[in-house]
C-alpha cells in the first residue's frame, strides 16, 4: 500500500493504463464545461446501448436486469444505469463524481471600455488562487440562449486559428507592493480587444467589439441569458519525460468522472444496480437544481423502482439506505516543492494508486463524513481479491486545512460512503497533475465495486 504501484506493475498493465489515459486525454481536452462533460457522456452512453428513461416513462416499458438507462437534468448532471439482477430495495451500488471545475464565470453585462481596451468582467467560480489565472490564454466555452429560445454554442479559443483570450499582470518592475499572490476578484478581467470603431463617439472599442458580436448573431442584452465560462485553452498534455503523468484543466473531478463513465459502460449485468452519478455545483457548496443538495437522484431512484415494481415511498427509502456508495473525488497529492501543509506519513502520493480517504472535513473532523470500518473492511476485501493498486490517505496536516465533498449529502440518506479518487498535484490551478497509473487503477476499483460489492 506504500510504494509506486510501478514497483509491482506488469507490463501489459503499464500499456493498459497508458492507453486508457489517451481516452481520458481526449475526453478532458473537449469537456472543459458541465454541459460539454453531458454532451460526450451522451454520446459515449448511447454507442454502448444506454437509452433515455424518458423512453421508458413514455410507455411505461418496464426495466429487466442488464437495461442500461440514463437521465439527464438540466444539462449540467446525469446518471447512468445498469439495472442489476437483485430487486433494488437491497440497494444500489453508486459512484458519484462531480463534472464542476473552477473558472471565471462572465458576468451578466460583462462588456466594458477602459484606457482604449475592451474587457469582459467575470466572477470566479470555486476556489482558485487568482493570481494563477493572470497571464496565460484562455477560451470561452458556453451556451448563449436567444429571447426566442434559439441557443448559440460558444466554444472559443480552442482552434488553433481561434483567437484567445486573457487577464493581464503588472511587470515585475512596477509591481512593488509584491503583490504576487493577492489578484483580487475584481481584476479579473479578460482582455477582449483594442481596436475602435470610428464611427461611434464614446467607448469606441467596446462598441467595436459589439459590432463584432452582432456578426455572430449576438446582441450584448443577450449575454444576460448566457453562461459563459472562461477557462484555460489548449489540451490535455503528456507530463514528465517518462510520459507517465498528465497535465490538463479541469481534471478536479472529471478525472473521477471519467473513471466511473468507463467503469459502467464497461460493467457486465451486476448483482446490485449500478449508477453512475455526475453532479454540478460541488465546487461551490452543491447548491442548486443541478447540484447534489437538489432531488435530481432521488426521484430518479423513485422512477427506477416505479418502472420495475409496485412503487412505494418505502420501497425508494429502503433502496437509498440499502445502497454503498463511492464518493469519487480527487484528493491533493504530496507535492515535494511545497511540503509545509503535508503530512509525509499519511498523504497520497502520485503512483500509488486510487487514494482513499476514510473521512473529509477540516479541523477536528469538521463538518466531515467518516466512513464506518465494517465498510472499509468489504472494500479492503474485494480490491486485494482483484490485485488493485490502493492507497489510505489524509488531506493535508490535521490543522492545514481541508475539504468536503458530495459524500455527506450522500450520508444522509443512511447508506455507506466513503471518499477515493486520484491524487492531483496543484488541484484547482489552471493546469493541474496526475498520474497515469493512479487513473487507471482508480478505473478498475470503480468497476471492480460495480461487480462485487455486496
Ligand atoms: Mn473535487
Ligand atoms: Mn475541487
Amino acid at each position: 500500500m506504500n510504494e509506486s504501484a510501478y514497483e509491482n506493475y506488469s507490463t501489459g498493465r503499464l500499456n493498459d493504463a497508458f492507453e486508457f489515459c489517451e481516452g481520458y486525454k481526449n475526453f478532458v481536452s473537449t469537456a472543459k464545461t458541465e454541459r460539454e462533460v453531458i454532451i460526450q457522456t451522451i454520446k459515449i452512453a448511447e454507442e454502448n446501448g444506454f437509452v433515455n428513461i424518458k423512453e421508458y416513462l413514455k410507455n411505461n416499458n418496464r426495466l429487466k436486469p442488464g437495461d442500461k438507462i440514463y437521465d439527464i437534468n438540466m444539462n449540467k448532471a446525469m446518471i447512468l444505469a445498469v439495472i442489476g439482477d437483485e430487486k433494488l430495495e437491497n440497494g444500489l451500488n453508486i459512484v458519484g463524481s462531480h463534472i464542476d471545475s473552477p473558472r471565471l464565470d462572465l458576468k451578466s453585462t460583462p462588456i466594458y471600455e477602459e484606457g482604449n481596451i475592451c474587457l469582459l468582467d467575470t466572477h470566479y467560480y470555486g476556489g482558485i488562487k487568482k493570481y494563477q489565472w493572470t497571464a496565460l490564454p484562455l477560451a470561452l466555452h458556453g451556451v448563449i440562449v436567444k429571447k426566442d429560445g434559439t441557443k448559440i454554442n460558444v466554444c472559443y479559443g480552442e482552434n488553433e486559428n481561434d483567437p484567445v483570450f486573457g487577464i493581464s499582470d503588472l511587470l515585475p518592475h512596477l509591481d512593488k507592493e509584491k503583490r504576487t499572490e493577492v489578484v483580487t476578484g475584481e481584476e479579473l478581467n479578460l482582455i477582449a480587444g483594442t481596436i475602435p470603431d470610428k464611427n461611434s463617439t464614446k467607448e469606441k472599442v467596446k462598441q467595436n467589439i459589439i459590432n463584432l458580436l452582432k456578426e455572430k448573431g449576438i446582441d450584448k442584452e443577450d449575454l444576460f441569458s448566457s453562461e459563459i465560462e472562461a477557462v484555460p485553452a489548449g489540451k490535455a498534455r503528456d507530463f514528465g519525460l517518462d510520459k507517465s503523468m498528465i497535465m490538463a484543466y479541469g481534471q478536479d473531478d472529471r478525472v473521477c468522472a471519467y473513471a466511473s463513465i468507463m467503469a459502467i459502460i464497461n460493467s457486465e449485468t451486476p448483482k446490485k444496480t449500478s449508477i453512475c452519478l455526475l453532479v454540478d455545483k460541488e465546487e461551490i457548496g452543491s447548491a442548486g437544481a443541478t447540484g447534489m443538495k437538489s432531488v435530481f437522484f432521488e426521484n430518479f431512484v423513485a422512477d427506477i423502482i416505479s418502472l420495475t415494481t409496485n412503487y412505494s415511498d418505502l420501497k425508494v427509502r429502503h433502496c437509498l439506505k440499502n445502497s454503498k456508495m463511492i464518493s469519487s473525488d480527487v484528493t491533493a497529492g504530496y507535492d515535494p516543492n511545497r511540503p509545509t501543509p503535508f503530512n509525509k506519513e499519511t498523504e497520497a502520493y502520485l503512483g500509488r494508486g486510487i487514494a482513499f480517504c476514510k473521512y473529509t472535513g477540516s479541523k477536528g473532523k469538521n463538518d466531515a463524513s467518516d466512513a464506518n470500518p465494517e465498510y472499509i473492511a468489504q472494500i479492503r476485501q474485494i480490491l486485494d481479491n482483484n490485485g488493485i493498486f490502493y492507497q489510505a490517505s489524509e488531506m493535508g496536516k490535521v490543522e492545514a486545512g481541508g475539504g468536503g465533498t458530495i459524500s455527506k449529502l450522500m450520508a444522509i440518506y443512511d447508506m455507506d460512503v466513503i471518499d477515493a479518487g486520484v491524487p492531483v498535484i496543484s488541484m484547482h490551478a489552471p493546469w493541474e497533475i496526475t498520474a497515469k497509473v493512479d487513473i487507471y487503477e482508480t478505473y478498475l476499483t470503480y468497476k471492480t465495486f460495480y461487480h462485487f460489492m455486496q
